[in-house]
């Protein structure tokens, strides 16, 4: 059980009884390094946890001396409580943290000695990016060429390897139209100190130059953190690995937990080489391997472990149980995503029938996207239902834009709607255009489409700007006409295309860009299920009105990035298909490498189940508006035979019934074929009118400005008013000439 062996505890501690003796000496070992390596449930999140109890409770050290480093904020907390658990006392002054927060925590006190100042601001991706926008202007970079996007996550990848633009190897450089890219990267941190803000990198990168640079900085931190603890070891990347060996060097208290089969950050620059290097950063460090899990029960764990044994490059381990055989894997072959859906969601109504708490079950998927039917699924059935780390399908910013464009369709006067996209993608109007809309439309009681459709015949706004504004409102004239006849998914499609929304995606070099993307496909199909577009924005309001409940039992879906640690009694993972699970960008991106980090997922998945895990595979989904059949996923042949029972779609063992689906398609339920048609014809009713209320021609303005009087105008100086057509004036300007602009904007000269 143990690889270097560690005597049996010499104190019989309370805390220590309810652990495994490979457990407990991971805890009473609190001097110098340890490594526990080990599979999934073994116990390593609970041996970290009492370790810090421990720790205090002996009397070794006090509170303030522990820093305990975990991988999320929700972590952190549950470690927090749990500490205080054991210990029966609330534990104020202990650290325990993502490394971003606690890097950040300490980068206040010290903010000084890298340049900043403590009230330093912490930039989100969208500053990010504009900051590198703007460098890249700076160097007369074509960004078309070289977007941001692509030189942001260059840059990203260098701060994840402890790299500040002087220690960037050259053969990492590259040519960013006539700049390289390690001026670029030189120019955006320079920007950075600048703005007194720092990015998430930042964080960890002036981390290093902080403690490289100042070792009484460094010595103050060594002394006060005389323990320090680390929880998902494999997923650290390599400027979080430095930043804690230069903490951990003097004393060498560092225990890191962590299972390199569970390795699943790889994309974004985590090492599991870091296992590999502790070992011998740490010379003399004990390395404990637990066996034991604790979570599942035997034909889960059997599943997950053959699977994972299809990776070669890993440590290997053997896991055992002592919870018995349980249930059987169910592998279970649907007819399409609609059927995955409705399966997934008796099966919770079922159990709810049952008594179970919905906390129990959870939906992991592999991509973001895919919540959206098991959302919708649970909401119709009234199942309440989170997402956990992340948002609901229906909140994500590119659902929100590409609703917004829908809903200006639908709905010309919704001026929150036009106000989210008028300027997305970037079209060069800024705020200053924004506020002469809000002006006109405060001054004509119109909304901010008609007040742009009015501003775009005047000379208010530059010409460039008023071209652009004109396309715009022209764009949506003629989606709005195209919208009275073509099917809803259609006219989203081409919307979507059209405004150059999801081209601006496409041209996003960030990891998140083909989620979103994904996202937008998504809801497309979505809309496929209504032939018109206000019956879908109806639904989608009810949806999500009927989503805010405040139940506190509620059941989890998330990716399976998000389920990291946790686990649930019952975990159904969905999309086992080829191309979505293993993903089929990380094998293009990749090779095996990429595969055997999907391989990786799908193991943390199936070891999230304590009690029963149901795959399913889709035998088609729908992909771009056409069908698409689906090869069931590789990894549903690694499973083993014997611990896995085969099902159709009614969860009847194959062999015993009819086709997967069959007879079950017809009944899909469709929310929002309900709708009253009385609902549909108001807004169509409304569409069909002219979105510009047109003015009445008037001689004179409410104001008195009539034709032959003499104004002033802010911009264009004096003139005289050539003819009045409602609140637009033509007037003759003595230095600016012929000029249409509004009643609003002159004065009585
Ligand atoms: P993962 O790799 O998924 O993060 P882990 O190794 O951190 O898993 P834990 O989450 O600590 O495992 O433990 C898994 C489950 O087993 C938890 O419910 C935990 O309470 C339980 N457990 C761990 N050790 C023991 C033990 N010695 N006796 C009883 N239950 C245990
Ligand atoms: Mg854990």
């Amino acid at each position: 059980m143990l690889s270097n062996a560690v005597p049996a505890p010499i104190e019989p501690y309370p805390l220590l009884a309810s652990l495994n003796p490979g457990q407990q000496a991971a805890v009473v070992r609190t001097e110098g390094a340890v490594l526990v390596l080990a599979g999934a449930g073994t116990g390593k999140t609970r041996v970290l946890t009492t370790r810090l109890a421990y720790l205090i409770a002996t009397g070794r050290t006090g509170p303030f001396s522990l820093l305990a480093v975990t991988f999320t904020n929700k972590a952190a907390r549950e470690m927090a409580e749990r500490v205080a658990q054991l210990l029966g006392r609330p534990t104020e002054g202990l650290w325990i943290g993502t490394f971003h927060a606690i890097a950040a925590r300490i980068l206040r006190r010290h903010a000084e000695l890298v340049g900043l100042k403590s009230t330093f601001t912490i930039l989100d991706t969208d500053d990010q990016l504009r900051l590198v926008k703007q460098v890249l202007e700076a160097a007369n970079v074509d960004d078309k060429r070289w977007p941001a996007r692509g030189v942001l996550g260059l840059i990203e990848r260098w701060k994840d390897r402890g790299l500040t633009p002087d220690k960037v190897p050259g053969d990492d450089d590259q040519a960013v139209g006539p700049s390289r890219a390690i001026a670029i990267y030189r120019a955006y941190q320079q920007r950075l100190i600048e703005l007194n803000a720092a990015d998430f990198g930042d964080l960890l990168l002036h981390g290093l130059t902080l403690f490289t640079g100042h070792p009484d900085v460094l010595a103050q931190y060594q002394d006060r953190f005389r323990y320090i603890l680390v929880d998902e070891y494999q997923d650290t990347n390599v400027a979080q690995y430095l930043w804690l060996r230069l903490l951990a060097q003097s004393h060498g208290n560092l225990c890191c937990v962590g299972d390199d089969d569970q390795s699943i950050y790889g994309w974004r620059g985590a090492q599991v080489d870091n296992i590999l290097r502790f070992e011998r950063d740490f010379a003399g460090a004990t390395v404990v391997r637990l066996e034991r899990n604790y979570r599942s029960t035997g034909h889960i764990l059997g599943a997950a472990s053959a699977l994972i044994a299809h990776n070669a490059g890993r440590l290997g381990k053997t896991l055992w149980t002592e919870a018995g055989d349980g249930e059987p894997v169910a592998v279970r072959g649907v007819w399409d995503d609609a059927e995955e859906a409705r399966a997934i969601g008796e099966e919770i109504e079922a159990g709810q029938r049952a008594g179970l708490p919905l906390g129990a079950f959870a939906i992991l998927v592999r991509a973001g996207f895919q919540t959206r039917a098991f959302e919708e699924r649970l909401i119709t059935l009234g199942v309440p239902y989170r997402v956990v780390g992340g948002l609901r399908f229906y909140e994500r910013q590119e659902i929100r834009d590409a609703l917004a464009y829908l809903r200006v369709i639908a709905q010309p006067d919704d001026d929150l709607a036009f106000e989210r996209i008028y300027n997305q993608p970037k079209r060069g109007l800024g705020d200053t255009t924004l506020q002469l809309l809000h002006t006109v439309a405060r001054a004509r009681g119109c909304s901010l489409l008609a007040a742009a459709a009015f501003a775009v015949e005047t000379d208010e706004l530059p010409p460039q700007r008023r071209a652009t504004l004109r396309r715009l409102i022209e764009s949506f004239a003629r989606w709005r006409q195209a919208a009275e006849t073509m099917p809803a998914a259609e006219i989203a499609a081409v919307v979507l295309d059209e405004s150059g929304y999801t081209a601006m995606w496409q041209q996003d070099k960030l990891v998140t860009a083909p989620g979103r993307l994904d996202n937008l496909q998504e809801l497309v199909r979505a809309i496929a299920e209504f032939e018109r577009l206000p019956a879908f924005l109806e639904h989608v309001s009810l949806v999500m009105d009927m989503a805010t409940g405040d139940a506190q039992d509620m059941v989890s879906i998330m990716t399976l990035h998000s389920a990291k640690g946790l686990e649930f009694d019952t975990v159904f993972l969905p999309g086992w298909e080829e191309g979505v699970f293993p993903n089929q960008l990380a094998i293009d991106d990749k090779g095996i490498a990429g595969l055997e980090e999907e391989r990786r997922l799908a193991h943390v998945g199936l070891t999230r189940a304590r009690r029963r895990a149901c795959v399913l595979y889709a035998g088609r989904r729908l992909v771009h508006g056409q069908w698409q059949a689906n090869l069931p996923s590789r990894f549903l042949a690694e499973l083993p035979a014997k611990h896995v029972i085969r099902q159709d779609a009614l969860g009847q063992p194959l062999g015993h019934a009819a086709t997967p689906g069959a007879g079950h398609v017809a009944e899909s339920a469709r929310p929002g074929y309900g709708l009253r048609p009385s609902n549909y014809h108001r807004v169509l009713d409304a569409r069909a009118k002219p979105a510009v209320p047109l003015a009445k021609p008037v001689a004179q303005t409410p104001e008195g400005i009539a034709v032959g009087g003499r104004v002033f105008h802010q911009k264009f100086g004096y003139g005289r008013v050539r003819a009045v057509d409602g609140d637009k004036l033509d007037i003759a300007f003595d230095k600016a000439g012929d000029k249409k602009v509004m009643a609003g904007f002159v004065q009585k000269a």
